[in-house]
């Protein structure tokens, strides 16, 4: 027998009806009748307990019998008042900074020889814009040093080279990976580079295949895409045919280091997606190659872009979504394995089948989601040598810098980014989808601080994202998916 308001969130997709139950993050089909008679529940809010029980009573025997396993299983609860919003590892967040860093990615140089139209340090962005700045040999090698220093318990490490375009700081990557590998001795050790490829030389294929180095190359798709928004700073000039020229330089005198690169593709919506995803699915060169799609960033951009999308745009980016989920529900698609869009897969099972369920939340203390282990997870070192959480947060706000390494963590700054939603911690206490909040300190940062506004003005785009992902998630299982 239920007496109170249930903490739930209900869902309704055609005419399949579901709860998602805030306190277990748990999902549930529910029957038309248990969805009616929850759904008076949470819509008022003054309704009192008698009136509960005097509905309950006039549900069907099965209907009554199904609440009543579900509260036996530990969902319907109602929301927990006395809940403090603290982050778990709060206090061990310190002890893990000692002896538990896996991953340090070191901005090598400021510099890039494009101009990406899109770039966040074009000038566009609340961010620093392009700069000759390079890290200096000495900070890269105390930053290494720095990595070695703390990561005593972990197995494996890698470290990553970023830019601006990295390859103009080759020698100086030489140098930290020789340096590594003497330090590392002994340990499982790997690197990575996020490059635009237009640098890329004989010696540098045979040195970054050499030393197995992950090399992800930004393309965003055939000529006409590429070298609309991905051109030389000194010429304008696209860029597709140099990198193409760099692609079949790899595969003549590195074939095996293929396996190694993958391609990160920026869309713009405000072109024709579907010839995008056919490219990487069936252009020789590339179809091999692994791609990863992310949509034009948004956030931090000075001035929101005013060109009005075409609606044909978001229809066939849609499209390019709908085949990547019946590609994981049925063999009728081909090659949509490798597709643009399949992203948008990995985000579905890194959000809702990696999801943690709970018995019963009996912690008075508990934290939205959204905000990953400050540098633990990623550590971004950029040129000076301070560090942040990663390459995606606003660089030139000290609010998110966790310390330097010449003097270490600033353990409290690192704890209030961790513990970001303390600023709405009232708004967050009311969200049914706190736990699967995608919300992080990068999208809370504003002129230096960390803002209370700038996060909730994400907040509509979350949730409708959250129930979003939810309603494709059970959908997709329903229909069998091998992926979700
Ligand atoms: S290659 Fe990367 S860093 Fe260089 S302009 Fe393009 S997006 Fe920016
Ligand atoms: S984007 Fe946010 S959550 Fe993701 S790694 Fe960076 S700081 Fe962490
Ligand atoms: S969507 Fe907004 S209100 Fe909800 S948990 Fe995230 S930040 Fe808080």
């Amino acid at each position: 027998m239920i007496e109170h308001i249930p903490y739930i969130h209900l869902i309704e997709i055609y005419n399949e009806k579901y709860l998602y139950d805030v306190n277990t993050n748990g999902i549930v089909h529910i029957s038309d009748e248990m969805f009616v008679f929850l759904n008076k529940l949470i819509s008022n809010t003054s309704i009192s307990k008698e009136q509960i029980s005097s509905e309950y009573n006039t549900l069907s025997e099965e209907c009554q019998s199904d609440i009543d396993l579900l509260m036996q299983r530990g969902f319907l609860c109602d929301k927990n008042e006395n809940i403090v919003f603290r982050h778990p590892e709060t206090d061990r967040l310190e002890e893990f900074y000692k002896t538990n860093l896996n991953m340090m990615t070191l901005q090598v140089t400021q510099n890039c020889n494009l101009r990406c139209k899109y770039c966040v340090y074009s000038g566009s962005y609340v961010n620093r814009t392009h700069m000759n700045k390079r890290m200096s040999l000495k900070t890269a090698i105390e930053a290494v040093k720095f990595l070695y220093d703390h990561s005593l318990n972990s197995d494996s490490v890698t470290i990553g080279f970023y830019g601006g375009e990295p390859l103009l700081e080759y020698e100086l990557i030489k140098q930290c990976v020789q340096y590594a590998e003497e330090i590392f001795a002994g340990k499982k050790l790997s690197f990575n580079m996020t490059s635009n490829a237009t640098l890329l030389t004989e010696d540098s294929i045979k040195f970054l295949a050499e030393h197995g180095f992950n090399l992800t190359i930004s393309l965003d798709g055939p000529a006409n895409i590429q070298n609309k928004n991905r051109i030389f700073a000194a010429s304008n000039k696209g860029t597709y045919e140099t990198v193409m020229e760099r692609l079949e330089l790899v595969k003549k005198i590195c074939p095996e280091f293929i396996k190694n690169i993958s391609f990160n593709a920026v869309i713009d919506l405000k072109q024709d997606v579907s010839c995008t995803s056919q490219f990487f699915m069936t252009y020789d060169l590339v179809k091999e190659i692994g791609v990863s799609g992310n949509y034009v960033d948004v956030n931090n951009l000075k001035e929101l872009e005013q060109d009005e999308v075409p609606p044909e745009f978001y229809a066939n980016s849609n499209y390019e979504v709908f085949k990547v989920y019946l590609n994981s529900c049925t063999n009728l698609l081909k090659g949509y394995d490798s597709s643009l869009y399949n992203f948008h897969i990995s985000a579905l099972h890194n959000q809702m089948v990696e999801r943690n369920v709970y018995n019963k939340h009996d912690s008075c203390y508990d934290c939205p989601g959204g905000q990953c282990l400050p540098g633990i997870q990623r550590l971004f070192v950029n040129v000076d040598g301070k560090m942040f959480p990663c390459e995606r947060v606003n660089e030139s706000s000290d609010i998110l810098c966790i310390g330097s390494i010449q003097e270490g963590f600033d353990i409290e700054n690192a704890k209030n980014l961790l513990n970001v939603a303390k600023i709405s911690e009232n708004e967050c206490k009311k969200c049914w989808c706190y736990k699967m909040c995608e919300l992080c300190c990068g999208k809370a940062e504003n002129n230096g601080k960390l803002d209370k506004g700038k996060r909730l003005s994400f907040c509509k785009t979350s949730r409708y994202s959250i129930e979003e992902n939810i309603k494709n998630y059970v959908t997709l299982k329903k229909y069998g998916s091998r992926t979700v």
